[in-house]
């Protein structure tokens, strides 16, 4: 039998964050905001909460609730606590990178949960390890909480601005006490990050979908470069750091976050099908139907059946129980990694020409399965709507991609790439397509498709 890692093979997501301040069940309400959270990080899952007087912490890898039982959240003590999911387990020891890390500063214990990624991290890192740094991770938030121990200011939030002021990059981060909770979005605001409230509590969360799960109502979304305090029952806003134009990633409306939450002001479902309206006004095609890749391709699948009346159909039918590992046969079989998954219904399909609609193509080799099975299944014609345009970079603030080698569109031209899936056609959304689809366009980072980074890793 040969054991698969479908984790491996696909591309992975990037992490979530939850934290809530002064709610006696804070830690199961973190729980269920974590379980909100689950399509940002799959690998690990953890928890710290405080009870004003000491940390209490569990973390562990899996799904969240694979990590977290009754028992586990009995004993994550007091009425504040943050919590993370996480994708990556790249470390040689990946239970050790599980967030959120904890580490003893002057004053006490301090947790931090990280969304993003640094882009000065492996510099940074060389410069403090020459200082005589000892690293227990390898992640490259672990760089912050050094930044902070070494900070000469005086209060904790002092410290933090101070570290920050140093760190380039995307990061949304919880910081918390025995009795305080802290967020703070990086000047670009390059991810999401949004307060609520719940019953008196302030409720954090990456996404507003784990507001839903709670019952919590949101409130408005942490600006850019900013850090809110909670402490002694008091809030406070700052903005410590220079402010730039921002750059929030235009990805997550296109398949990151989940459908139903609100995010940079808007709720994604209703963006996504914007996109798929855009993508027929921009791809006009005949056809019987109009399919989506099941999830990520359904809202952008509606929104273009609507624009072209192309009736709408659940050609593809998306196995939801699909687990971390597989166990195939000896004798392997074909695209067992999308079969297992994905499942076209030939009754369907069968003598039919099909619009295919996805998010987007990075490699190629998932479109590329997805277009034989829909012809072995029956499908006479199949022609591929990408709502999103060509993903020609990778991206550097915290969504997982492949090198740009890797990435199919950064070497060939979209009829080359028709070919390779093996569609009758191919259409992407325009970039001008895309922005017409956002409110406050200006406000984007676009780097994966137009290649304009507003910030390269400094270390190579
Ligand atoms: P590929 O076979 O590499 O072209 O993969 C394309 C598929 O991966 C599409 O169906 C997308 O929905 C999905 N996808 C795109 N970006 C990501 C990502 N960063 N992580 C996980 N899946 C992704």
């Amino acid at each position: 039998m040969l054991l698969k890692n479908l984790w491996n093979k696909s591309l992975k997501e990037e992490c979530g964050v939850f934290g809530i301040y002064e709610h006696p069940e804070a830690a199961h309400l973190t729980y269920l905001g974590l379980y909100a959270l689950q399509h940002r990080g799959q690998e690990g899952a953890g928890i710290v909460s405080s009870n004003g007087q000491k940390l209490f912490e569990h973390r562990g890898m899996g799904l969240v609730n694979d990590v977290f039982r009754e028992s586990n959240l009995n004993l994550l003590q007091g009425n504040k606590s943050i919590g993370h999911v996480r994708y990556s387990t790249q470390g040689a020891d990946p239970l050790k990178d599980i967030q959120p890390l904890v580490v003893h500063y002057p004053s006490g214990l301090l947790a931090l949960a990280h969304n993003g990624n640094l882009t000065n991290a492996v510099a940074l890192r060389r410069e403090l390890e020459a200082l005589g740094a000892i690293f227990q991770t390898t992640s490259d938030t672990e760089i912050i909480l050094h930044l902070i121990a070494k900070s000469q200011k005086t209060t904790l939030p002092q410290k933090i601005a101070d570290a920050l002021s140093k760190v380039e990059g995307a990061y949304c981060l919880l910081f918390l006490t025995k009795d305080s909770l802290i967020a703070v979005r990086d000047s670009y605001g390059f991810r999401p990050l949004m307060i609520g409230e719940l019953s008196g509590a302030a409720v954090v969360a990456s996404e507003s979908c784990a507001f839903d799960l709670i019952g919590a109502t949101y409130g408005r979304d942490i600006q850019p470069g900013e850090m809110v305090v909670w402490k002694e029952g008091k809030v406070e806003s700052s903005f410590p750091w220079v402010q730039h134009p921002p750059q929030q990633c235009v990805f997550e409306h296109i398949y990151f976050a989940r459908p139903d939450s609100r995010i940079f002001g808007e709720n994604v479902y209703e963006v996504r099908k914007a996109l798929g309206r855009q993508l027929a006004f921009e791809h006009p095609i005949q056809a019987d139907m109009v399919v989506p890749v099941p999830d990520s391709g359904v809202a952008a699948a509606i929104g273009f059946s609507e624009y072209s009346g192309i009736p709408f159909q659940m050609g593809i039918i998306r196995n939801h129980y699909v687990g971390r590992t597989f166990i195939e046969p000896e004798q392997a079989i074909r695209h067992f990694g999308v079969k297992i998954k994905l499942n076209p219904i030939r009754d369907v399909l069968k003598g039919k020409s099909v619009v295919m609609v996805d998010d987007s193509i990075v490699r190629g080799t998932t479109s590329q399965k997805i277009v034989q099975l829909l012809r072995q299944s029956g499908a006479r014609e199949v022609h591929v709507r990408i709502s999103a345009p060509p993903t020609i970079g990778p991206c550097f603030y915290g969504i997982d991609t492949p090198t740009q080698s890797e990435l199919i569109a950064s070497k060939k031209s979209t009829q080359d790439i028709c070919q390779f899936i093996g569609a009758d056609s191919l259409g992407y959304l325009s970039l001008e397509g895309l922005l017409q689809c956002v409110r406050k366009s200006n406000q984007y980072c676009t780097a994966c498709f137009d290649g304009k980074y507003v910030l390269l890793p400094s270390d190579g």
